[in-house]
């Protein structure tokens, strides 16, 4: 059996469409448009990292109006990834048809026996599992759609929420627990509700189904599925009161930053020589009471498909690779870009510092003299003339700004979270230690200064003390 490849940003657009049966979507369906009679299949589609409103309504045979309709959606610009959207109209599954499944963290064999009504026996032989209590995050599930024959769970239900409304009434009005609408809904206490929000409303058992993690630990996401070499994941987790966090993954402590007591966000760079696999992330939360609870993940971890070189150096050039010069450079610059700064100053998407094109990508392994692959480039290499601008990506603050031996002219910015950039072989520096700068505000020029063959600017970024590709904060927002 062929096996479902992802993309290197997780996106998994077969594997999400979770069928829960006809006449679902009818009393919620019927409240959204006066005009549409009422479908007589709904499909709930969670949206996945790298989806759009378009991909999705092709995916599912409807139109980007329809689906917005369905779920009140105003800018079809903005959707999140884990939202879930009621599909109108959507082609049906047919019974015995192919998925595919991407284990995300809270999945449990029990949630997607349920949800895609199939077999243990199907799914253990479909995937050649050994271990079916042993799922990880990323690990692609082949599965037969409904072919268990049993009755579908009780359908869940959509509440506009309206001015009055508040979450512990909508618990009381519902009879569900308060914990199981947080926890469907991917809430932390208090809650804020605001008219025109729609709510699921778990029906009976469903909660339980669909969310598997221990309490306090309410939400759970990952981005991307799978995680790659050389990027960034990021991992956002919820809790039902206040908690400190604390963790590990692949043995190094985590530095987890929490917003407002109930939500924690960690950030970590996979390092570009991890070898591809599933390592274990362990996560602690410690109640103000002194109560422990731990949630063990297991998150794979993918090759990052990045090529190789050989870079010849001549004699009088050799001198780059003698660790004389260029050790204690790479030590004062290591230990700056491994900080950690509470406060975050990058919001969403980053800009590109410069305009030229890109004449070298970040993570090709590198070789001098035919050597062995043991080093690789270390950040993405934009081309440009001399003296044209290099811009600041995001808010931050300059700690370093001053000429270095091997990197040249050379400026890092820490935008706070152990998140931090480079700018290596600037012909001049337009910043100071301590300055505050703004996304796009020039921050110095292009050059060729240092051990540099020709004009060029080289933009690094390091996560959590580990080299990334910057490249992937442009197109997948953090944090
Ligand atoms: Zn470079």
């Amino acid at each position: 059996m062929k096996r479902f490849r992802l993309n290197r940003f997780g996106a998994a657009v077969l594997a999400v469409a979770l069928v829960i049966g006809a006449g679902f979507g009818g009393p919620a369906a019927a409240q959204d448009g006066e005009n549409s009679s009422p479908p007589a299949e709904t499909t709930i589609h969670v949206v996945q990292q790298g989806e759009t409103l378009f991909r999705i309504a092709m995916l599912h045979g409807t139109t980007v109006e329809a689906i917005a309709a369905a779920n009140g959606i105003i800018d079809v610009q903005v959707i999140s990834v884990g939202q879930r959207l009621l599909i109108p109209g959507a082609q049906p599954i047919a019974p015995g048809a192919v998925v595919y499944h991407t284990v995300k963290p809270g999945d449990s064999l029990h949630k997607i026996l349920r949800i895609y009504n199939t077999t243990l026996d199907s799914v253990v032989t479909s995937n050649y599992l050994t271990s079916p209590d042993q799922l990880y995050v990323g690990q692609e599930l082949v599965l037969s759609y409904g072919v268990s024959g049993t009755v579908l769970p009780t359908p869940a239900r959509l509440h506009p929420v309206e001015a009055e409304d508040n979450i512990y009434r909508l618990a009381l009005r519902y009879g569900v627990p308060l914990n199981d609408l947080l926890r469907y809904n991917a809430l932390s206490l208090p809650a804020p509700l605001f008219a025109g929000q729609r709510l699921w409303i778990p029906g009976e058992g469903e909660a339980d189904a669909l969310v598997d993690l221990p309490l306090p630990f309410t939400a759970c996401t990952i981005a991307p599925i799978p995680a790659v070499q050389g990027q960034t994941i990021s991992v956002h987790l919820a809790t039902t009161g206040p908690a400190t966090l604390t963790g590990s993954f692949m043995g190094f402590p985590l530095q987890i930053a929490t917003e407002d007591a109930t939500r924690h966000v960690l950030l970590f760079g996979v390092h570009t020589f991890t070898v591809a696999g599933v390592y274990p992330m362990v996560l602690t939360a410690v109640a103000p009471d002194g109560t422990q609870t731990t949630l063990r993940l297991r998150i794979r971890v993918d090759d990052g498909g990045y090529g190789a070189e050989d870079i010849s150096l001549e004699t009088q050039q050799q001198d780059l690779l003698n660790t004389d010069v260029t050790e204690p450079e790479w030590q004062k610059v290591a230990i700056m870009m491994s900080g950690f700064t509470s406060q975050r100053y990058f919001d969403g998407l980053m800009g590109l510092p410069s305009t030229g094109a890109v004449t070298s990508q970040f993570g090709t392994r590198r070789a001098y003299n035919g050597g062995v692959l043991n080093t690789f480039h270390s950040g993405v290499d934009f081309g440009g003339a001399p003296g044209s601008s290099i811009l600041a990506p995001a808010a931050g603050v300059v700690v370093l700004a001053e000429s270095l031996p091997v990197r040249g002219n050379a400026t890092i910015i820490d935008h706070g979270w152990g998140v931090y950039t480079g700018y290596w072989h600037q012909s001049e520096i337009n910043v100071t230690v301590g300055d505050v700068v703004s996304p796009g505000q020039v921050i110095g020029m292009v050059g060729s200064t240092g051990r540099s063959t020709g004009p060029h600017l080289h933009w690094e970024m390091w996560v959590g003390g580990v080299q990334v590709d910057p490249m992937q904060w442009v197109s997948q927002s953090f944090p």
